[in-house]
């Protein structure tokens, strides 16, 4: 298996979906006629800018490339979460209207028949429609959530159960579930959108901007990737762990194993801090500063917050405005290399920012 992680920046999601499948030559491992699967998160009839739902110019991006590689056989498929309705999920973020443009099957697994699977922790009822797939692409959104801590491609597939399947999963404490489902039913292929994934619940609200995105092909690796890029440590997310230990795939990836398309510039409007960001970043002092690498600090300041009840009250500078300053205190990124301590790094990730903030804390 492929264990390279494709990174790119930027504010297109089509253009970047479609660099990304160029860059790792995804066309060379779908087998010709391929009935094609695209499983995006529609958790909820929100638009993808509240944080919660997949951009839909990365389904635009998919359906080009796969289109312009002579790929014909494509469907769009997902259920919303229980409660939620797919066809309004659809239809809020302009999903049916990407289906009829482009001439794909748009499903909504809620209605679709389901099979029995053996797991590793006895049968699953899972969809036939993804099942029956040749090559499955799965397109979640890297974000926060209020009881796994965080969610991205292991997770996503829980939108090819069935209602009652996903009660059950909540009910046997959806870490070891999710886990074996993630053994047993495995997409080929995951592009994650982290456009602007929420900060800490999967149906959104608080979304944070990072312009980036990137493709993997083991579920296991790019969760545990995404925890890094959030500042989480793997072990929190206690799926992770299990998945590992059922055989879904490996936590472990190195800087290698990152292929960087192109590296972040500055935003030109990074939304003005609201509510809880604004606080978290009340000491920040930002000029013309990127939005992963921004974004990569509010995740920081917010994990430092929860996790470690730690609140970094010190100036912090951030920002290609301060390129070539002397600065007192801390700074993030290379753009503040002059800084007495800076977090390395284009853009430094949430983990490594946290790491820095707390020794600093404690060199005081
Ligand atoms: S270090 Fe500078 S150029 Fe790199 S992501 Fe941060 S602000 Fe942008």
């Amino acid at each position: 298996m492929n264990r390279n992680l494709y990174m790119i920046y930027g504010q297109d999601p089509k253009a970047m979906t479609m660099a990304l499948m160029e860059a790792a030559n995804i066309k060379d491992e779908i087998p010709k006629n391929a009935k094609i699967g695209l499983k995006p998160n529609l958790v909820v009839a929100k638009e993808p800018d509240s944080g919660a739902t997949t951009h839909t110019g990365i389904l635009e991006g998919c359906i080009e490339y796969l289109h312009a590689n002579g790929y014909k056989n494509i469907t769009i498929m997902e259920g919303s979460w229980v409660g939620d309705n797919t066809r309004r999920a659809f239809k809020v973020t302009g999903y049916d209207r990407v289906a009829e443009k482009y001439g794909v099957g748009l499903i909504d697994l809620k209605g679709d028949k389901t099979r029995s699977v053996d797991t590793k922790i006895g049968k699953m009822n899972i969809c036939v429609t993804p099942l029956e797939t040749d090559y499955l692409i799965s397109l979640p959104v890297l974000k926060g959530h209020c009881q796994t801590v965080m969610t991205c491609a292991l997770k996503n597939n829980k939108g090819c159960l069935p209602d009652s399947e996903k009660r059950r999963f909540h009910s046997l404490g959806l870490d070891e579930p999710i886990a074996a489902l993630g053994a047993a039913f495995r997409p080929n292929l995951t592009i994650v959108d982290s456009i602007c994934g929420d900060l800490d619940f999967e149906e959104g609200g608080t979304p944070i901007q990072t312009n980036r995105m990137f493709l993997g092909h083991d579920q296991v690796q790019i969760d545990a990737f995404g925890c890094s890029l959030m500042g989480i440590d793997k072990y929190d997310v206690a799926y992770i762990g299990l998945a590992e230990k059922y055989g879904a795939g490996s936590s472990t990836f190195s800087e290698d194993d990152i292929v960087y398309l192109n590296r972040p510039t500055a935003a030109t409007s990074i939304p003005r801090p609201t509510g809880i960001v604004s606080r978290l970043t009340k000491n920040v002092e930002q000029r013309e500063a990127c939005s992963a690498c921004f974004g990569n600090l509010v995740h920081a300041l917010y994990r430092m917050e929860h996790e470690y009840h730690n609140t970094f009250r010190d100036h912090i500078s951030i920002g290609q405005g301060f390129n070539g300053e002397i600065i007192e205190g801390i700074g993030i990124g290379r753009c503040c290399k002059s800084a007495d301590c800076c977090v390395m790094g284009c853009p430094p990730s949430a983990e490594s920012i946290i790491n820095a903030l707390m020794k600093y804390g404690y060199d005081k």
